[in-house]
């Protein structure tokens, strides 16, 4: 089969794999709609994993399962199914402790394009099918259901690993579009004040849309300045992270209430320490905390999320900026995540 893969740090092309082989307790797919992420960028071009070889990338995708194995119960070939970036073996022991994304080891709950193949395949392969995808429901579009895969799910982590309460104020650094999912989950989950921190036009006006009550332009300075200043000085309850860098934590933490929480959802890609500032943290006294996560997957979460689309809750969909078809598309789609022009939000291919 053919699929588009990182070559090597820095490197990017199509190869011939052998299709993947089903085996008890798997499935075998295909991709009928795909989008690539920030971070397939990440781990291609800063090599934030390591390094690898031919590993077919992509971890998005609605699919159509092709074969089962003998103890599937829930799924059979032809069905639409939603497909989740991250695939926890979930009789682990880190699964039955909670974290069931660092099954197997940190991280390790990610097998699409970082320990195994990913989508941007003619055909891929999904361990515990039973546990890990979910129907596609009626009336969500393919291209849709991608971003339930990662873009939902991630941005509705940030806001749990916050702790977000009704009444909170809560500041949302970076507003790509899983940033954009956390202004939306911060609002239906009955945030008072909603901080978008960005810049480009485009993204500010799909935040107020998605329900951010204030702007704030990285480029305009200190963000935690900026913050603070527009709070009389007092600061938000929480801050959710994703965007920015491994010193983006500084102006986080400057920017928060005592006994306020930071969930990070980034991907930092580069650097060797993340920043905390000594006098932000009440020299080490301010109840101040940090919480950083991979995005739970899940058949459960995955169905409670695309039912807060069919329930009209929540639009994705205004996250689609650009849409292509033809799975040879994965690469132009991969490409532009890499170059971000200004009017990008989210690319997906249908095939
Ligand atoms: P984008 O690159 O599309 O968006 C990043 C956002 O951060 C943009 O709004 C950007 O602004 C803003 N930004 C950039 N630099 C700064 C800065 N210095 N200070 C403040 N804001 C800044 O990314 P995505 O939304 O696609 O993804 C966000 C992150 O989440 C990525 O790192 C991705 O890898 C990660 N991720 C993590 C997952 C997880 O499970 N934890 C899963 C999926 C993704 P501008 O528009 O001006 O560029
Ligand atoms: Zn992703």
């Amino acid at each position: 089969m053919r699929g588009f893969a990182m070559l090597g740090i820095g490197r990017t092309g199509w190869i011939e794999k052998e299709t993947p082989k089903c085996g008890p307790m798997d499935a075998i797919c295909r991709p009928i709609a795909l989008a690539p992420c920030t971070s397939d960028t990440h781990t291609v071009w800063e090599g934030a994993l390591g390094d690898r070889h031919n590993l077919i990338l992509g971890h998005e995708a609605v699919g159509e399962v092709v074969e089962v194995g003998s103890l599937v119960k829930s799924f059979k070939p032809g069905d639409k199914v939603l497909v989740p970036a991250i695939t926890p073996d979930w009789n682990s022991l880190e699964a039955q402790a909670g974290y069931s994304m660092h099954s197997g080891g940190m991280l390790g709950g990610w097998k699409f394009s970082n320990s195994k193949d990913g989508v941007f395949a003619e055909f891929f392969h999904v361990n515990d099918p039973d546990g890990n995808l979910a129907h596609l429901p009626e009336g969500i579009d393919p291209a849709v259901g991608t971003l339930l895969s990662d873009m939902m799910p991630t941005g509705f982590h940030g806001v749990e690993l916050a702790d977000m309460k009704f009444g909170d104020s809560v500041a949302v650094i970076g507003i790509g579009p899983v940033g954009l999912m956390s202004v939306a989950a911060a609002a239906i989950g009955g945030a008072s004040r909603i901080f978008a921190v960005g810049s480009r036009q485009r993204t500010m006006d799909i935040a107020k849309e998605y329900g951010a009550t204030d702007f704030i332009n990285y480029h305009d300075g200190d963000i935690g300045e900026q913050i603070l200043e527009k709070t009389a000085g007092k600061g938000v309850d929480k801050v959710i992270v994703a965007g920015g860098d491994v010193d983006s934590f500084v102006p986080a933490t400057n920017m928060m209430k005592p006994g306020g929480t930071i969930g990070n959802v980034n991907y930092l890609g580069s650097g060797d320490y993340i920043k905390l500032p000594r006098s932000g943290c009440g020299c080490g006294m301010g109840h101040k905390n940090f919480r950083g996560g991979l995005m739970p997957g899940g058949r459960l979460r995955m169905e409670k999320l695309a039912a807060l689309i069919t329930s009209g809750r929540i639009d994705p969909s205004k996250l689609i900026t650009h849409r292509y078809e033809g799975l040879e598309h994965a690469e132009t789609a991969l490409m532009l995540m890499k170059d971000k022009p200004a009017d990008l939000i989210k690319p997906v291919v249908t095939i």
